[in-house]
């Protein structure tokens, strides 16, 4: 089977690339191993508002989220209350299959149920070995774009670079959680998900529980959170509707092309180390690879030297904030529990607070950082050893 484009994952941001594609008329081939576009669920859903600048996708939006209330590790609370919507919680397997639905609506071809085994390299592109549901097909494409997520075997195939780090995440959907439905409420500290932090996240009918952690078990931490510490008394009366494991990977990869081959979204580290946010700086990546693989195709050109555009492009646009966030997530995953205290005490202060309030902004979270140390200095205490340690 001949294909312009074989995209490999109809995640979020496969789809995407996708459907840009195939609405220019040329022939896309979407590859995705489950047989059900959006599961499993491997993402709380949070998002702002400006994801829908991309992909109008509004319908799929479960609830609104107005500002968070954070818990120190003894359990003390800051409370941001930005007034307004500051993000929304989406029906992920939704949106998933939404995106999905208007690339093959533009002419994609889907192979749901389809795992792609192996790919090799031939004169005039890549040729693909997918394992469908009955049989196993020949996949000949110009441009193979790797969405395949955290675990890319695209990556892996084509020797491109992986994750400098990962933390591995627990989430599930529970009913009766006991919560204010406008605000999600965060948890951090050494004991209850170290290197990252925890979440109760009001989503409408339901509520999302989870963590993500640097090291230990996720599953633990995730039980922990029933048991003990400030996050067991909102989840006293709850009951678990569906659970599962996931994990974010995070870096800033040197290449994300090779001739015939561009990597995107997880594929590519795309996500925030600061926030774990992946959905919105992927899409951004997203587009950009597909304008890349348009110019590609009318210029009739496949080489790694071409391909590089989108590595440049993608890194332009949300390179910065990758970076921003490692660091942040390195100063953040090194502090104790008394130094995460001492920061709430910087932070418990009516001006700091209506700061964050303001000018907070879950899409490019470091220029908050930049805010914070202007109108407070003693923050610089915390970020100066991160700084040394870069050039040690
Ligand atoms: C616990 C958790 C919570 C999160 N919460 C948020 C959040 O609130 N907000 C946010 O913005 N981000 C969040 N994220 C991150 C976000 O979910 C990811 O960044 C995003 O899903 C990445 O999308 P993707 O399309 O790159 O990859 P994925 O969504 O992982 O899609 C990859 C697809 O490729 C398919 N695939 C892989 N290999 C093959 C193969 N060989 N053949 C065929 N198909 C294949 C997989 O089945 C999968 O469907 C969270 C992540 C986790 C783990």
């Amino acid at each position: 089977m001949d294909f312009d484009v074989a995209v490999i994952g109809a995640g979020p941001m496969g789809s995407y690339a996708a459907d840009m594609i195939s609405k220019k008329g040329w022939r896309v081939a979407l590859i995705e191993e489950h047989r059900k576009i959006g599961v499993p669920v491997q993402c709380a859903g949070l998002v702002t508002p400006r994801v829908f600048e991309l992909v109008d996708k509004k319908l799929t939006v479960v609830n609104r989220i107005r500002g968070a209330e954070i818990y120190s590790p003894s359990g003390r609370e800051l409370l941001i209350d930005g007034k307004e919507t500051k993000a929304v919680v989406l029906d992920r397997a939704a949106f998933d299959r939404e995106i999905a639905k208007d690339a093959l609506f533009h002419g994609a071809s889907s192979f749901l149920g389809s795992t792609a085994l192996k790919a090799e390299r031939r004169k005039d592109g890549i040729e693909l070995s997918v394992q469908t549901p009955d049989r196993l097909v020949k996949v000949n494409c110009k441009i193979l774009i790797g969405a395949d997520g955290i675990r890319s075997n695209v990556a892996k195939w084509f020797g491109l670079p992986r994750a400098e780090s990962i933390v591995k995440g627990f989430e599930a959907e529970l009913v009766e959680v006991d919560c204010n439905p406008r605000f999600a409420k965060i948890f951090v500290g050494n004991d209850v998900a170290p290197g990252f932090f925890s979440w109760i996240i009001p989503s409408g009918e339901t509520t999302r529980v989870g963590l993500c952690v640097e090291k230990g078990s996720a599953y633990n931490y995730f039980n922990k959170m029933f048991q003990s510490g400030e996050s067991s008394r909102f989840l006293k009366n709850s009951r678990t509707i569906s659970f599962v494991a996931g994990a974010i990977p995070f870096g800033l990869l040197r290449r994300t092309v090779a001739d015939n081959v561009m990597i995107v979204g997880d594929a590519a580290c795309q996500a925030k180390a600061s926030t774990g946010g992946g959905v919105y700086t992927g899409l951004v990546a997203s587009k950009l690879c597909a304008d890349t693989a348009l110019l590609a195709l009318e210029a009739d050109d496949f080489s790694e030297r071409f391909l590089k555009r989108y590595h440049r492009n993608w890194k332009k646009a949300i390179g910065k904030e990758l970076k921003r966030g490692l660091f942040a997530h390195k100063i953040y995953s090194d502090l104790t529990d008394k130094q995460l205290e001492e920061l709430f005490d910087l932070l418990d202060n009516e001006k700091i607070l209506n700061l964050i309030s303001e000018k907070g902004d879950m899409t490019f979270p470091s220029n908050i950082g930049k805010h914070l140390l202007k109108k407070e200095p003693r923050f610089l205490k915390y970020v100066t050893p991160a700084i040394k340690a870069l050039f040690r």
